[in-house]
């Protein structure tokens, strides 16, 4: 497997009269792509190291780590199981079934179970079901998470202001940790979630970091017409796929800062898409095809 760093491209647009440039993990040739190429590395690496054949995570049902684990770990010849959270619905969506079409065992725990998903007796119990695994928690989101998810900007210098979606907050921790020393990272929140703050405090370097959340839309995968039209109109102007649960609301907030005049009129602007694509499909199949 190969964990050389990809050198992503970066496209330049006007968004609402504004120069951006938008550093396009969407595009990197893997089908686990965008940020969780990044997150999952070190992980990786770590497990073949180790010589622990198999990856245990967590995941939501439409995941996009879910996806990328399965398919990175197929890719590295190692086998995975992801517990996923909810029941197992037939026909799956096709987020799970191509996880499982790449080897990955799934099983569904309840929402409460899946609350203690980071307790030491709740990961004993599994290893007691299972036997041994090499565990990576939802969303990527560790120590060797976030050191890889700091390689993003490796290739990249010049810009004041970086722009990323906020999940968990471990892509936020990475860029903090490898942005230029003056320039600060908007952590645009599509869940709300106040150990976030506390989370990326205690994982960053420096203090040039803010969290937005205004542009979360009720929560996580809550949507409106508005952000709907939003992602379809963008498409249509640039060519580029946004994602209803990530970079489409990060991006909707970027073009109300800058009606807002937000960003000072020098400001370069770097957007990080950090990808999501695969759960357009499954957003269609469950609301019925509202993104083009
Ligand atoms: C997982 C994910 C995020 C959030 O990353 P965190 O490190 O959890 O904050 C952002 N964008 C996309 C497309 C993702 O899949």
């Amino acid at each position: 497997m190969n964990f050389q760093n990809p050198e992503p491209e970066i496209t330049s647009l006007k968004l609402n009269g504004k120069e951006i440039s938008i550093l396009r993990l969407d595009l990197l040739p893997t089908a686990y792509n965008g940020n969780k190429w990044f997150k999952l590395k070190y992980n990786l690496e770590e497990a073949v190291r180790t010589g622990e054949k198999r990856i245990l995570t967590f995941g939501g049902a439409y995941s996009n780590h879910i996806y990328a684990l399965a398919a990175a770990t197929k890719e590295a010849e190692l086998t995975s199981i992801g517990i996923i959270r909810g029941e197992r619905i037939e026909p799956l969506n096709s987020t799970l079934r191509f996880a499982e079409e790449c080897g990955m065992e799934l099983h569904f725990i309840n929402r409460s179970e899946y609350r203690r998903k980071k307790d030491q007796d709740f990961i004993e119990n599994l290893k007691y079901k299972f036997g041994d695994f090499y565990l990576i928690p939802e969303g990527g989101s560790n120590e060797l998470g976030i050191k890889g998810a700091s390689e993003i900007l490796s290739a990249v210098s010049g810009y004041d202001i970086i722009c990323t979606p906020v999940g968990t907050g471990g892509t936020l921790a990475g860029l903090i940790y490898g942005k230029e020393s003056l320039a600060e990272v908007l952590g645009f929140m599509v869940v709300r979630d106040k150990t976030i703050q506390r989370f990326v405090e205690s994982n960053s370097t420096d203090e040039s970091w803010k969290l937005i959340g205004d542009f979360d839309f009720g929560g996580y995968a809550r949507y409106n017409q508005s952000l709907i039209d939003f992602i379809n109109e963008f498409k249509s102007d640039f060519s580029i796929q946004l994602d209803p649960i990530y970079t489409g609301k990060m991006m909707f907030g970027i073009n109300q800062l800058i009606t807002d005049q937000y960003f000072d009129s020098k400001a370069k602007i770097l957007v990080v898409h950090t990808g999501g694509q695969q759960g357009i499909k499954g957003f269609n199949e469950r609301f019925d095809h509202i993104l083009n």
